[in-house]
């Protein structure tokens, strides 16, 4: 069983041409690769028809109980001013966490402007996710995700669950070597397999054995996600199968870590 916690719905990739088109084409990709449930990660960009903010993901998924969201803040634009608004989506259950998108928006995730979600998400027990790694567009922007200034977000609010994605890539091994003695950090997969992420990081190889250390360290902090259309879920799901790990800890990362920390339906 198979939680994808990484997914999003956008017509920028694939031949999608509506986000209705592109919510089908999630639900197909979905069942062939028997991932039961996903979560949606909205974009921060709003207003585009091309990718759907949190507005419209929340009446896409309607009705479908495998589906899910977190919210993502406008931090540049708005400040803290929507801590609120965040807190009630997650009251009512529309949302499972916050993403947020230091190097896509040029913040640091220990900025000012972001503690006041820290601090209520610490309070509500709701997992933070932040957005690392390279952007291809532009280089220079992944100063602002740096894991540094997340290990210090994670020190601060030390029963923050704080999730990292995309591993930092290209610098995995120090991605690594700088959370390894932070407890509440946890990671999701996204990107992982990707090629250009694999190639840039030192091969198939070496993220491997990253992933394998990260797995020994924290097995029940690390959960399966895919970035999918952007990534293909079939390689995600092809790399944590080829990791030399027990039926269990790889049951752990496919869906009960997920389950867990989002504190989803467990799956029958
Ligand atoms: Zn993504």
């Amino acid at each position: 069983m198979i939680i994808d916690s990484h997914v999003h719905l956008s017509i920028y990739e694939g031949q999608a041409i509506s986000l209705q088109k592109a919510l089908d084409k999630l639900l197909e990709e979905m069942k062939k690769n028997n991932v039961e449930q996903a979560i949606i990660i909205p974009d921060n960009i709003e207003n585009d028809p091309k990718i759907a903010d949190l507005d419209t993901a929340i009446s896409l998924i309607k009705g479908k109980s495998n589906l899910f969201l977190l919210g993502s803040p406008q931090i540049i634009q708005r400040g803290s001013s929507e801590v609120e608004k965040y807190k009630k989506l997650f009251v009512e259950g529309k949302i499972k966490g916050i993403k947020f998108f230091p190097g896509h928006d040029p913040y640091y995730p220990i900025d000012e402007r972001c503690l006041p979600y820290f601090e209520i998400c610490q309070n509500l027990n709701i997992p933070v996710v932040f957005h690392t790694g390279e952007n291809s567009n532009n280089p220079e922007l992944s100063k602002y995700n740096d894991p540094k200034y997340i290990v210090e977000v994670a020190k601060k609010y030390s029963n923050l669950k704080v999730v990292i994605t995309h591993y930092y890539w290209p610098k995995i091994e120090y991605c690594y070597e700088i959370t390894k003695n932070t407890p509440n950090i946890y990671f999701e997969l996204a990107g992982t397999a990707d090629e250009e992420v694999l190639e840039k990081s030192g091969g198939i190889e070496k993220m491997k054995e990253v992933l394998l250390k990260t797995i020994a360290d924290r097995p029940d902090q690390v959960i399966f996600g895919t970035d999918y259309p952007m990534c293909k879920i079939e390689s995600h799901i092809e790399l944590v199968k080829s990791l030399n790990l027990s039926q269990d800890e790889k049951n752990k990362i496919f869906s009960t870590n997920a389950i867990k920390l989002y504190k989803l339906p467990k799956l029958l």
